[in-house]
């Protein structure tokens, strides 16, 4: 029988580099058997259950203000790329103003394992089912990327290409998220649906986030994300545009949570069948919505 948990290999080789430039010739140099990491926590499990066969582990921790968390009214918020989801979801302007990214890191598996974890491994990481990647686009995140050729920015809506994949080229290190200040009067929500509350990977996870905004026909806008449920983390524009486009009220609501549905696609695994993830994209994506309307709307 095969043995799932084959153990880390001996051969691998921790690396420190002494700055972004330095790492990042490192991984160019080694791409295919290289990696950087953050927390390790997706990166140990990997290579212990022989799924990636790294050589070469490369801390990028501490370079380039990637352990900061910044708050400027004017300009928003920047998560360094080191800085560990239970910083940041303690984090006084976080819970002011950005309250939908620590509860999406509240889902994310114990607080243990949060004292490690990152945002940005969570967002490099790639998966569908991470848990506050939805929250990271609705909230405009962008990727601060430093690569071969320098400095870029990568918006995460489009950022990524499948399970696992992104823009990201061998080379490239995630130093920081930012996000704008969020709209006035805003609301938004994560519900996770799992097979367990002690932390266990999404059968389906809505984010959604909901604002007043009289440019919009129906005096708001939303945006949804879904998790879980496709390739890759998942935005709904139909259900955004319809809700942005009509007068809102509780049947609006559930034909946007129909389009949720109809959107996604999601496959069967050990965690739940495609039937029954879709089934219940539609209910806490209604849910979701109906939660941020009676908080957002001015007539309540
Ligand atoms: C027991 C357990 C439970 C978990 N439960 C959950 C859960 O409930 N929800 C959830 O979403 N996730 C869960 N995870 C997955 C994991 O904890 C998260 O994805 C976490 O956010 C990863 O962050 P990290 O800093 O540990 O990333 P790392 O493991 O350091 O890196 C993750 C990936 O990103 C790449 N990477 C890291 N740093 C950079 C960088 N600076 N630039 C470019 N690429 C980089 C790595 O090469 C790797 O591919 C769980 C993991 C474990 C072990």
């Amino acid at each position: 029988m095969n043995n799932a948990h084959p153990g880390l290999p001996d051969f691998v080789e921790y690396v420190k580099p002494a700055s972004l430039e330095e790492a990042s010739k490192f991984l160019v140099a080694h791409a295919g058997e290289s990696r950087p990491f953050l927390g390790a926590t997706d990166c140990i499990v990997r290579m212990r259950d022989g799924i990636w066969k790294t050589k070469y582990l490369v801390d990028v921790k501490g370079l380039d203000g990637t352990n900061q968390i910044t708050f400027d009214p004017a300009v928003g918020l920047t998560i360094g790329a080191a800085v560990p989801m239970n910083k940041v979801a303690a984090h006084p302007a976080v819970i002011k103003h950005y309250p939908l990214l620590a509860e999406a890191c509240h889902w994310v598996a114990s607080y243990q394992l949060r004292s490690r974890a990152t945002i940005v491994g969570n967002i490099c990481n790639a998966s569908p089912a991470g848990d506050t990647i939805g929250a990271s686009m609705l909230l405009e995140g962008v990727l601060r990327v430093f690569g071969p050729d320098g400095y870029r920015d990568e918006p995460l809506n489009g950022f990524f290409k499948g399970p696992g994949r992104t823009n990201l080229k061998p080379g490239d290190i995630a130093v920081s998220v930012s996000f704008p200040l969020p709209p006035q009067g805003n609301s938004g929500r994560y519900i996770k649906l799992g097979r367990n509350k002690l932390g266990d990977l999404a059968i389906v996870g809505v984010t959604a986030f909901g604002y007043p905004d009289s440019s919009a026909a129906s005096g708001y806008r939303f945006r949804i994300a879904l998790a879980s449920v496709a390739p890759i983390p998942l935005r709904v524009p139909k259900a955004e545009e319809l809700l942005a486009s009509k007068p809102i009220d509780e049947a609006v609501l559930a034909e946007a949570a129909q389009l949720a549905y109809e959107s996604c696609t999601p496959i069967d695994d050990v965690r739940g069948s495609a039937r029954y993830r879709k089934q219940m994209v539609r209910n806490l994506t209604r849910n979701a919505l109906v939660d941020i309307w009676s908080k957002i709307r001015k007539d309540a």
